[in-house]
């Protein structure tokens, strides 16, 4: 885990490099949208959550977790909105930086191919303050820790931490999941909002919801 400062030369080479990420056009023929890289980060970001790709709100707004997922996610991290969309304390920087579509029978798509490869070694790094990467859902899981189970991950958080914490995406199939796993609510989540405070210097008095 890196905690060093920024420094100016590290700081111009995130601008050059989030400027070339956002004008990425590589799956233009394979996105039913078109390329719309969305992401957030500041040089300073103390907490990277690495999640899927964006949903069609995302895409619409150039905000990532701009919907009910976001909401909930932010419920889960004891983080308002505009703690959440601060870059000098937050990074959010899926594994498809585009949104992917849909699944003929429903369902997002999963991320474009190569995206992570190409854009996490180059821009992650120069987050050289980052103290925790939450890993949202099982595309995210699998690219950073390699293919696992996701719920046994989310049960097992407490072996990744320092460094990651597991979660599941937080759509709306996750509630009923949730309300089977009681232990998600009454032992995860208060684990979850003290790493994310610790992360990001702040105290426990921290608001939920978004
Ligand atoms: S999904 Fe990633 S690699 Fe593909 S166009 Fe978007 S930013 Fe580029």
């Amino acid at each position: 885990m890196t905690t060093e400062r920024a420094t100016p030369g590290s700081v111009r080479a995130l601008d050059r490099i989030t400027a070339e990420a956002r004008a990425c056009t590589r799956c233009a023929a394979t996105l039913p949208l078109g390329p719309r890289p969305v992401f957030q980060l500041g040089a300073g970001a103390r907490l990277l959550i690495t999640s899927q790709a964006p949903g069609t709100r995302a895409h619409a707004t150039a905000t990532p977790f701009d919907d009910a997922s976001g909401d909930r996610l932010r419920g889960w991290l004891g983080l308002t909105r505009a703690q959440c969309y601060d870059p000098a304390g937050v990074a959010i920087v899926p594994v498809g930086l585009c949104y992917p579509g849909r699944l003929p029978r429903g369902g997002d798509a999963p991320p474009s191919p190569g995206c992570a490869a190409l854009w996490h070694p180059r821009l992650l790094p120069l987050l050289t303050g980052l103290r925790l990467t939450l890993l949202v859902g099982g595309h995210a899981q699998d690219f950073v820790l390699g293919k696992g189970r996701m719920a046994e991950r989310v049960r097992d958080y407490a072996a990744f931490l320092p460094r990651h914490f597991p979660l599941p995406h937080p759509s709306w199939r996750t509630t009923g999941w949730e309300r089977r796993n009681p232990w998600f609510a009454a032992e995860l989540l208060p684990a979850l909002r003290h790493a994310v405070a610790a992360a990001l210097d702040r105290g426990q008095g921290a608001r939920g919801g978004a």
